[in-house]
């Protein structure tokens, strides 16, 4: 019913050395030989008067991918009187067209793959094989809720009968001009889930792209002008938080989409609530506390696998990644060791070489959090596992090793640590629901991981669980368009799930015509 005979994209097979050999070359020709520029794009007109902010590449710092002009006060004024009327246009758009136009979109960024994965490698420092899962999820979001909406958007009687003589439907219509503010570690996957989605609703959208990766949102913009969304209807504006909250402020704010950390979207809440007009909703999807639990039935080879990649995976920058491995006592020296030995075999570096595991993280800020919280963790645990940082790699980029530590509590983790470091607490088999306790009073609810063989302790952890997304013997990570609708509630946000049957209607209003005949 849902996938009506949807599927979701191909991607590429990075294994296969035909793919592999001529991908790389091309995808350092499609980035390296252009100027990149973002710059405000207001009615399809680009501002690029301003400073020029350099754009780095984070596994080379002094490699400049390009230049970013924030957009200013000017800017955001101008776009919300454009927005104005592109929502007047875009929302008398029917469904099918605007639908057409996702699709569009999709087959363009096909097209231009390569440069759309360069601009991942080289801007967010992302691996080939996050670059290909990020360039596909993005296709993905706007076929889903291009088939969604042609669902959603028709009228086709969403209500009961009434009475003899009456006809009732229920329509649903775009809010007005919304705004999505997106993260870099998802350039171009969120940054096009949340416009698509808007879009798809009827929506005039203005996008502010995170401020460390704003040239692959520029490219994404053409696209989504190329493929037929008028260019009133859609505007870009780089910038850094200051644009964002210039843009939440501003009075014809219909709607704001969110991804980023729990405290913006507090500061985004209370500025939405704090303001004298219509009520404004806010969709956030927030960071994570995200623990997995393992008794002694788990298979231990899977476990040291699964939580290696989601604990490391694009360098533990996802709000999904394992950051709490709890492990029943009986088990926990021999799968300890098993990730020792793993841990020491993952290759850190340039994420342009297809042998790199891992990358680094997005910018000096992050690592020097990261650092930080690696020297803290003496003081209330013990580090027992790491990876070999190459030599050099720390001077030349924002890398940083990931690290595993033995900790006694959940409750030592004031807040989420984004980035590669895995928390490990050992458990007696009669504490284990004292330790989910203590998962879920953390009020963070993403993800939660379960490894056992044992169908009443699944069941009883699944059911437990405060989450919106439960992985059972699997990787916690990498939600799939459509199959694993993704997002979470409490400090994690609030709730719609992207790539799920209900996201769409949060971006719309809905009315009900009832015609007595
Ligand atoms: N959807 C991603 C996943 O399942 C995470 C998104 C995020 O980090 O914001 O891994």
């Amino acid at each position: 019913l849902y996938g009506m005979g949807r599927k979701n994209s191909a991607g590429m097979d990075l294994t296969d050395p035909d793919v592999v050999g001529p991908l790389i070359p091309a995808m350092k020709a499609a980035v390296d030989d252009v100027e990149w520029v973002a710059a405000p794009l207001i009615g399809g007109k680009l501002y690029r008067d301003g400073a020029m902010i350099p754009v780095t590449n984070p596994a080379h710092r002094d490699h400049v991918v390009g230049h970013a002009v924030y957009a200013g006060a000017d800017h955001v004024k101008r776009a919300f009187e454009t927005a104005r009327n592109g929502f007047a246009v875009w929302s008398a758009t029917p469904t099918r067209d605007r639908a057409a136009c996702l699709d569009r979109l999709a087959d363009l960024m096909q097209d231009y793959a390569i440069p759309l994965m360069g601009l991942c490698v080289r801007e967010a420092g992302k691996t080939m094989d996050d670059a290909v899962a990020e360039l596909r999820e993005a296709i993905d979001f706007c076929r889903y809720y291009a088939m969604r909406g042609r669902i959603d958007f028709v009228d086709h009687g969403h209500v009961m009968p009434g009475p003899t003589g009456e006809n009732n439907v229920l329509n649903l219509h775009g809010r007005g001009t919304f705004v999505c503010i997106s993260p870099w570690n998802f350039p171009l996957a969120i940054f096009m889930g949340q416009v698509s989605a808007a879009l798809m609703a009827g929506n005039a959208v203005i996008a502010k792209p995170a401020e460390q990766t704003p040239l692959i949102a520029s490219l994404a913009a053409k696209l989504i002008h190329m493929a037929g969304v008028p260019h009133d209807a859609f505007t870009l504006l780089p910038g850094d938080g200051h644009v964002g909250a210039a843009l939440v402020a501003h009075p014809d704010v219909a709607g704001v989409a969110f991804t980023g950390s729990t405290e913006v979207a507090r500061i985004i809440n209370r500025t939405l609530a704090a303001k004298d007009g219509p009520i404004v909703p806010l969709i956030a999807e927030t960071g994570g506390q995200n623990a997995m639990i393992v008794d002694s039935s788990a298979l231990p080879e899977q476990v040291v696998d699964d939580a290696m990649i989601s604990a490391f995976g694009s360098a533990g920058q996802r709000c999904s990644a394992l950051r709490v491995l709890c492990l029943q006592d009986d088990v926990a020296d021999k799968i300890i060791t098993m990730l020792r030995g793993a841990m020491e075999q993952i290759r850190i570096g340039d994420p342009m070489d297809i042998r790199t595991d891992i990358g680094p993280v997005i910018d000096d800020e992050a690592r020097q959090i990261l650092v930080k919280h690696r020297a803290a963790i003496e003081g209330f645990g013990k580090i027992v596992a790491s990876a070999p940082l190459p030599m050099g790699a720390e001077k030349q980029g924002t890398f940083f090793a990931p690290v595993a530590c033995e900790i006694k509590s959940i409750s030592d983790l004031k807040r989420e640590v984004f980035g590669p470091v895995l928390h490990i607490i050992r458990y007696k088999a009669s504490e284990r629901d004292a330790i989910l306790k203590a998962v879920n009073d953390t009020g963070y609810g993403l993800t939660f991981g379960i490894h056992s063989r044992i169908q009443s302790t699944i069941h009883d952890l699944a059911d437990g669980a405060h989450a919106g997304n439960v992985y059972v013997n699997r990787t916690m990570i990498g939600a799939v368009v459509g199959v694993q609708p993704f997002g979470g509630h409490g400090l994690s946000g609030t709730g719609p799930k992207a790539g799920g049957p209900y996201y769409l209607p949060r971006f719309a209003t809905e009315k009900v015509i009832s015609v007595n005949t």
